[in-house]
């Protein structure tokens, strides 16, 4: 984790947030190649839920909700922690995550192995934050900021399913900020206070809910593998009945392998007509379905695929990362699927002091600007800019050289495989093009 978490700082992808007042725990900003790469990762989700698919349409609704939402939700009561203190090195733990904890005092133990440590009890830990709705802090109106997407998606049901015009089975797919406050700090942006979670709530007939909750975890993983997880870095773990959530029938978390073990990436959970059913009462407004020709009416059951866009974003880079070396040189590169890549291409000039050459080499990145995220690099020996490039996973580097003044062609770079080849000035575009379009490959 640390090479990764120095990668990301020294390109600027990733740093801790509020740094100049010393940082805030589990609170991370995102740069330039962060914000390429996590919008790419968004990107790819929506395309999949949405684009590709007839029966998924998008929502976006407010992180501030009337409180009665969670009232009614069962998080004000149940979204807790289980907490215990150490009363000895003042350290704070998750009860239920001891064994991957390190002691204060001594990491190379857990913490209750020493004969120093002294645990308390378990304490329940609600983990929404709260504030105020309002210009008086004592008269306002105490609200959350939204612990997870899901619930605005909930209680949209009503119109969602009838301006959209859609019946079950079908889904509202929406990407957004969520809040929690941790108490346990995180690994890097593997479990932050601030996160975007896309989350997609598919209704379901009550019937078929088990089938598609089945189908909803292949069609995940096929799609983490689609954009570069290797196939044994990700598994399947389903849940046993004693870690089930309140509202869940049956749950199955994606797991990546880590650099900190096997953990959560994405969790997938047949929530039943929990959610719509707590709303209706709560609320008093039917949240069922309704069909104006046959009149059936039933509460559709509710099929949950929940990913977090930084936990995400993490697993593609931890994938992605690979050292080795080239001739007596060391590279890092980010072997990122090109349709993720913050950057797809980068245009070099091969001696920037040569006006022809830069001319055009300006040209060729004015060209391809306009159909791809592409970088225009003419500072230092090309040896360097290449390096650059390939670590921030940038797949295909078009270099202006001699010959191109002579034939009008340009070399083309392969991240991965180093290969050059000349191709001319003119298909670089359709070339680039292509290559994105492609299924990826990953090099062995
Ligand atoms: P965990 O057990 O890791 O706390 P969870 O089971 O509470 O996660 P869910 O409520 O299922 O998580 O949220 C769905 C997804 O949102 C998770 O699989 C993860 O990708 C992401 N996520 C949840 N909490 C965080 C967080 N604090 N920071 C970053 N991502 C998060």
């Amino acid at each position: 984790m640390d090479k990764i978490v120095s990668l990301c700082r020294r390109r600027g992808f990733v740093f801790p947030s509020s740094e100049i007042y010393g940082g805030l725990g589990s609170s991370y900003d995102y740069g330039h190649y962060g914000v390429l790469l996590k919008e790419n990762v968004k990107a790819r989700w929506l395309e999949a839920m949405v684009r590709e698919r007839d029966d998924i349409v998008a929502l976006d609704s407010s992180i501030i909700l009337h409180p009665q939402v969670w009232e009614a939700s069962g998080h004000v009561g149940g979204f807790t922690d289980p907490l215990v203190d150490c009363r000895h090195c003042k350290r704070r733990y998750r009860a239920d995550q001891l064994d991957a904890s390190q002691c204060g005092q001594r990491p190379s133990k857990k913490p209750g192995e020493t004969s120093d440590c002294d645990l308390t009890e378990p304490r329940q830990f609600n983990l929404m934050f709260e504030t105020r709705v309002g210009p008086v802090e004592e008269t306002g109106t105490k609200v959350f900021l939204r612990p997870e997407t899901a619930q605005g998606i909930f209680i949209n049901f009503k119109n969602v399913a009838q301006l959209a015009r859609r019946k079950p089975p079908f889904g509202i797919a929406q990407i957004g900020k969520s809040f929690r406050n941790e108490i346990t700090p995180g690994n890097f942006i593997f479990r932050t206070l601030e996160f975007e979670q896309m989350e997609m709530e598919f209704f379901v007939p009550p019937a078929s809910a088990s089938e598609w909750y089945r189908t909803w975890i292949d069609e995940r993983l096929a799609w983490h593998t689609r954009y570069g997880l290797r196939e044994s870095h990700v598994r399947v773990r389903a849940h046993e009945s004693d870690e089930l959530s309140h509202y869940s029938s049956e749950t199955s978390d994606i797991e990546y392998l880590f650099p900190i073990g096997w953990s959560e990436l994405e969790g997938i959970a047949n929530r039943g007509a929990f959610d719509l059913t707590a709303h209706t009462a709560a609320s008093g407004t039917k949240l069922e379905w309704v069909d104006s020709a046959s009149g059936e009416r039933y509460t559709p059951h509710v099929i949950e695929p929940a990913l977090g866009v930084n936990r995400s974003m993490l697993a593609f880079i931890c994938d992605a990362y690979h050292e080795e070396v080239v001739g007596d040189r060391e590279r890092t590169v980010l072997r990122l699927h090109p349709r993720l890549s913050p950057v797809s291409a980068a245009v070099l000039p091969l001696v920037p002091r040569d006006a022809t050459m830069s001319e055009k080499a300006r040209a060729l990145y004015e060209e391809l600007r306009q159909v791809a995220s592409v970088e225009y690099d003419d500072s230092g020996q090309i040896g360097r800019r290449y390096r650059r490039q390939d670590e921030i996973g940038t797949p295909f580097a078009y270099t202006i050289d001699e010959q191109t003044l002579v034939d009008e062609t340009v070399t083309v770079r392969d991240r991965d495989t180093l290969a050059q080849e000349r191709l001319p000035i003119g298909g670089v575009r359709s070339h680039l093009l292509e290559a994105l379009a492609r299924p990826w490959q990953r090099v062995p």
